[in-house]
């Protein structure tokens, strides 16, 4: 089914330099994109303010980085081998081959010819070594990273009961049939927190943590009529969880998992105690027992979030009776915070202060500096890409030492000193 605003939305996507087909001079593969000069930045915009919200903001959480090609006994205790798979149906009319779920008919040419239903799993694999003897996969989770280092962690920091282990990185999986842009991908990047938790505790801080995520959405502009919380039936969960509460978001293909949040009980410690043959129990010196901790998981992907943010941000509206496209992005969140653009490009005091305020400025934020086209367009220009603010600099600039800063949402303009520029934006950004 053809979307026609995802086409659209897509195409500006790529023009503006968010977000590229990887490889397409090749003609690509499907589920892999790349993250152009903005999306790039947008995407560490939001990896920061995940870490600020997950990590630094807590007492009790420590940022790990781990291996992405892990030997297969790690996924032989995950249960990633036994359990981790689609059931893939392929269309002996077209050949496409999708996932059952997806349908009684193929999703492209509606023929019911199709083969047997068969479990595909959705792990890459690959040889370890120049033997090859070492069967080695792609992670499909970063959350196996923190428990293989669970141990290491404990003890070089020497932390207690409750505390969390984070892990952001890609994260592989060979989908059947990628689909909706950058929603589903074959390589992509998560943003896990493993929260270690006494067993009765252990609801505590699902609720904890399932508010603190929501609310960060918020926070950070998702408009609250586009996300929901979902609670999974118990028939549904993982084969490692408890609970399951997902955060959907409404993407122009609908409601759809943007993060989600489980209650793994002491599955995964079990299993890697049981398979590496190390104990992977945490010893309690107030009740003097050693028991396996439960662990709570929030889990997001950083293209969905991507996305969520960009779709969100979407609007069109009308200035000085021109139709504007404006992406109304969270200041935190945008890739450029502002542009600096002389009024005039043909008067050179009013270029030269207006370089200088930029190589100044630059220093301490991302921003650029444009002369290119009537003020207007320039404007737009910046409107377009999610930029908040515009700073001017015009005649009075050059006598009261004052610019103006345009704020994109509003279109309203003040002046502001040079001199308080900086810490003008600071504040904004805070
Ligand atoms: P889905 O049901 O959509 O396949 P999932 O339930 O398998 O997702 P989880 O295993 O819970 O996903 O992964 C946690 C998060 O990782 C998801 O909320 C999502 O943001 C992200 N994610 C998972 N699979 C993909 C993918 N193929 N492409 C992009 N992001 C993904």
């Amino acid at each position: 089914m053809k979307n026609e605003f995802l086409e659209k939305f897509i195409n500006f996507l790529k023009n503006e330099g968010f977000i590229f087909q990887s490889n397409e001079i090749y003609g690509g593969v499907s589920g892999f994109y790349d993250f152009g000069p903005l999306g790039s930045l947008m995407k560490l915009n939001i990896k920061n303010l995940w870490l600020k919200d997950v990590v630094f903001s807590e007492k009790n959480v420590f940022l790990i980085d781990t291996s992405l090609i892990n030997p297969k006994v790690v996924f032989e205790a995950s249960g990633h081998l036994e359990n981790f798979f689609d059931i893939l149906i392929e269309c002996k009319n077209c050949h496409l081959r999708f996932k059952k779920e997806e349908g009684e008919k193929c999703p492209d040419c509606g023929s019911s010819n199709l083969t047997k239903p068969r479990k595909f799993n959705l792990m890459f694999q690959t040889k370890i070594g120049s033997t090859g003897k070492i069967d080695g996969f792609l992670r499909p989770e970063t959350a196996q990273g923190v428990f293989v280092n669970f141990l290491n962690v404990l003890n070089s920091t020497r932390t207690k009961l409750p505390f969390g282990i984070a892990n952001i990185g890609k994260s592989f999986r060979n989908e059947i049939n990628p689909r909706n842009f950058i929603f589903r991908l074959r390589e992509f990047e998560q943003m896990e927190l493993e929260f270690f938790t006494k067993p009765q505790e252990a609801d505590f801080w699902f609720n904890y943590w399932l508010e603190k995520r929501y609310n960060w959405y918020l926070s950070l502009g998702i408009k609250k009529e586009n996300i929901k919380k979902v609670e999974i039936p118990k028939s549904e969960l993982p084969h490692y969880s408890k609970r399951n509460v997902d955060l959907h978001y409404n993407f122009p293909f609908g409601f759809q998992e943007i993060e989600g949040l489980a209650n793994r009980g002491d599955y995964d410690l079990k299993r890697h105690s049981e398979f590496s043959g190390k104990s992977l129990t945490y010893y309690d010196q107030k009740e003097k027992e050693s028991y396996f901790p439960y662990v709570i998981e929030p889990s997001a992907g950083i293209e969905r979030l991507v996305f969520a943010f960009l779709v969100d941000a979407f609007d069109e509206d009308e200035v000085d009776g021109k139709k504007r496209f404006v992406l109304r992005l969270n200041p935190k969140i945008a890739p450029i915070k502002f542009a600096v653009l002389p009024l005039l490009s043909n008067r050179k005091e009013i270029v030269r202060l207006a370089q200088d305020i930029y190589d100044n400025l630059r220093k301490e934020f991302i921003c650029v500096y444009d002369e290119n086209g009537s003020i207007g367009r320039r404007y737009r220009r910046q409107d377009e890409i999610g930029t908040p603010w515009c700073i001017t600099v015009d005649f009075e600039s050059l006598e009261k030492k004052d610019v103006t800063v345009r704020d994109r949402d509003s279109t309203k303009q003040e002046r502001i000193k040079i001199e308080e520029l900086e810490e003008f934006f600071l504040n904004k950004l805070k």
